[in-house]
């Protein structure tokens, strides 16, 4: 994958070095980050509530959005930069205003959010409440570790998958989606995850035109992401973490499934065919 020529709007707050916010109680925060468990990426909700419940509410912790310095840093913020050049178009042609997320923010440990304390173990999430997408970078030692997910190609599908929950947001269709449940293999979680996966692979279907050139994707680019898609599946992390398989726990779809919604938005570059909650077979 080649991207150190792309763009880069600078729409990043780092986070980074601040320290993480005290640790203590539960309370609301952790009631908060239960409810929003689903945005999570491939992480179970059960796990966020565990984690939520070690963590109190936090302080500010804002700083000023820009570039920054190191290389992971700045392929994050290329990344959110050509996603942003994907969907504006997209939905100028509906008569729409894309909005880029707040921000992305760089963060390690623990950090406060519209969403409650965000923790590292929750792996990267979206927060509806302040349309900021959360990322601790370590997550990428894990995605390689723990999910054997390599490439720089593999961390893009995530952070384009979290700013697919963004779109959502734009679109409504988080909202919607709720009162179809959070849990199992027709619910609305799984529809909202699967539809983000769809959406990454609509923004790499367009990026290396939407940035004339400066973004490369190539067939091992894409073979890294489906490896990805299909390590992140609630079927093949139950199996490995449990030994079993419930489905009526499922809230971000198969690994076959994560497989064939990334590969659908990737060969057909149109949002139009993400919409997974009209799909009879998801
Ligand atoms: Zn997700």
């Amino acid at each position: 994958m080649e991207w150190r020529g792309a763009r880069r709007s600078g729409n990043i707050e780092d986070r980074r070095g601040l320290g993480g916010v005290g640790v203590a109680g539960g309370g609301i925060g952790a009631l908060v980050l239960a409810a929003i468990g689903y945005f999570v990426f491939g992480i179970d909700p059960q796990t966020t509530m565990q984690v939520a419940q070690d963590l109190q509410g936090p302080t500010q912790q804002q700083v000023a959005k820009g570039q920054v310095g190191d290389a992971d840093g700045q392929f994050v913020d290329a990344i959110e930069t050509s996603n942003a050049e994907v969907w504006g178009p997209i939905f100028a042609a509906q008569g729409a205003v894309y909005r880029p997320p707040e921000s992305v923010v760089l963060y390690d440990n623990a950090t406060p959010t519209g969403c409650g304390t965000g923790q590292s173990a929750m792996g990267p999430f979206y927060c509806p409440a302040d349309r900021r997408v959360y990322l601790d970078l370590t997550f990428w030692n894990e995605l390689e570790s723990r999910f054997g997910a390599k490439g720089e190609f593999a961390r893009a599908y995530v952070i384009s998958h979290e700013i697919g929950h963004h779109v959502q947001t734009l679109l409504g269709t988080s909202e919607a989606a709720r009162r179809l449940g959070a849990k199992g293999a027709e619910s609305g979680s799984v529809r909202l995850e699967l539809q983000a996966d769809c959406y990454a692979g609509v923004w790499a279907a367009r990026a290396a035109e939407t940035s004339n050139g400066q973004i490369v994707i190539n067939r091992a680019d894409i073979e890294d992401g489906l490896g990805a898609a299909a390590a992140v599946g609630d079927d093949t992390i139950q199996s490995r973490s449990q030994g079993q398989v419930v489905p009526d726990s499922f809230t971000h779809g198969t690994s076959a499934q994560r497989v064939r919604w990334f590969t659908r938005g990737y060969e057909r570059g149109d949002p139009a065919v993400c919409d997974t909650f009209a799909a009879s077979r998801l």
